[in-house]
């Protein structure tokens, strides 16, 4: 039987198998740093890859391995890598392609530790970086220089949510034979496959929707098994920033209710958004769902919904706007998304206050600009809350 062929929402819950040996429903959590062998001639045999099998859990642990696999078919691709943080897979990835002189073309628009890497990777090993809305095809290729190794992109882009049209970029990349990275955290699988669109890698924080919980801080990475395999034995190896088998476990757990989670996020936010957008004391909205969205026909041809989160503008100053979380009950004031709880942070001062103030304005990230992500809980619970502190303003 083929588990491939089956439907995402059974894929969550089964793809890889169990990695049980003895039939235990759930995967068992191997909790151990080392494996042993049975004669030295068997670890000799396995250092040298002749013997499939565990040596070392940086190296590899059966918990582990099982949601790499799980993910990878989630997600399109071959195979799968885990990772300590999101910013351990975006890092391992980044520095796994490239090398002093090479140039790395970028969305305009990314999740502020992408940014600082960037800097920090120009600053100290001397690899570059542009920024491109990515919406013309001429402005994308001025961008791409003879030593450009790869596309990086966030879709869609933290706070603003607007959205890049990834079959276009994937024809010019693929013009140019320039791989296509894309964050995919803020849909998860189940809204948009970024390989299955073409493109060659994807990258997640687990710590948003795929853990789902706010317990775990996790990263993920799927590509071509070649390409997988490069990272797990250079970047991944030898700097370190693996996955916790623990992590691992919470994470299968996760994945297995994903679909319906992101179902209920996704309803969620489409009725918040609606009562948001009506609201006399709200500037606008940016929700990929508002069919008056820019990008609201991006977001039909690349993703199933439009996802959990929602940004808007008050008319009113930053106080104004902290004054509103400060009067939040339900609502939870914390950066993070995906999450069971509706959070809610102020991107100025919080996830966005390391990038100066002029390119935080270009971004569109003005000192009236709430994000809100929308949890799991009753949506008329929600908007109460959201509505007294908006109505108090
Ligand atoms: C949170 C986040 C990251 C970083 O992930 P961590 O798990 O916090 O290291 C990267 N990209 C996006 C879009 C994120 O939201």
């Amino acid at each position: 039987m083929s588990k491939e062929s089956k439907h995402f929402d059974t894929l969550a819950i089964h793809a890889g198998g169990s990695a049980s040996p003895d039939g235990s429903l759930t995967p068992p959590l191997y909790q151990t740093s080392t494996f042993t062998f049975e004669t030295a001639e068997q670890g000799e045999a396995r250092f040298a890859g002749i013997e499939e099998g565990y040596i070392y859990s940086r190296l590899g642990n059966p918990t582990v391995k099982l949601l790499e696999e799980r993910i990878a078919i989630l997600e399109g691709g071959e195979a799968g890598l885990s990772f300590g943080s999101g910013m351990a897979a975006v890092s391992a990835v980044l520095f796994a392609v490239t090398k002093s002189g090479d140039h790395i073309l970028c969305s305009q628009g990314l999740y502020g530790c992408t940014f600082g890497l960037l800097q920090m990777m120009k600053e100290k090993y001397n690899i570059e970086h542009d920024f491109s809305d990515m919406n013309e095809e001429e402005e994308i290729l001025s961008k791409l220089k003879p030593n450009t190794k790869l596309i990086y992109i966030e879709t869609p882009i933290n706070p603003t949510m607007k959205l890049i049209d990834l079959q276009k970029v994937v024809q010019i990349a693929k013009s140019k034979g320039i791989p296509v990275v894309v964050d995919n955290t803020f849909c998860s699988p189940y809204l948009q496959k970024p390989i299955t669109l073409g493109c060659d890698i994807v990258v997640h924080s687990a710590t948003k929707y795929i853990g789902g919980h706010g317990d775990v801080i996790a990263g993920l990475v799927v590509g071509k098994k070649e390409f997988i395999q490069q990272v797990a034995m250079t970047t991944k190896k030898d700097i370190g920033g693996i996955m916790s088998p623990f992590d691992a476990w919470l994470l299968l757990r996760g994945l297995k209710t994903l679909p319906v989670r992101m179902d209920r996020h996704c309803d969620n936010a489409e009725k918040i958004a609606s009562l948001l957008k009506k609201h006399k004391n709200i500037e606008q909205i940016f929700y990929p769902g508002d069919t008056e969205h820019s990008n609201y026909g991006i977001m039909k041809k690349q993703m199933s919904k439009p996802g959990g989160l929602i940004s808007f503008t008050i008319k009113g100053s930053k106080k104004d706007a902290q004054n509103i979380l400060n009067r939040l009950q339900l609502i939870k004031i914390a950066v993070s998304l995906g999450d069971t709880e509706t959070l809610i942070q102020h991107p100025a001062t919080m996830t966005h206050a390391v990038v100066p103030e002029e390119s935080r304005l270009d971004m569109g990230i003005t000192d009236n600009l709430i994000r809100l992500s929308v949890g799991l809980e009753a949506w008329e619970d929600i908007w109460e809350d959201l509505n007294q502190a908006l109505n108090r303003m």
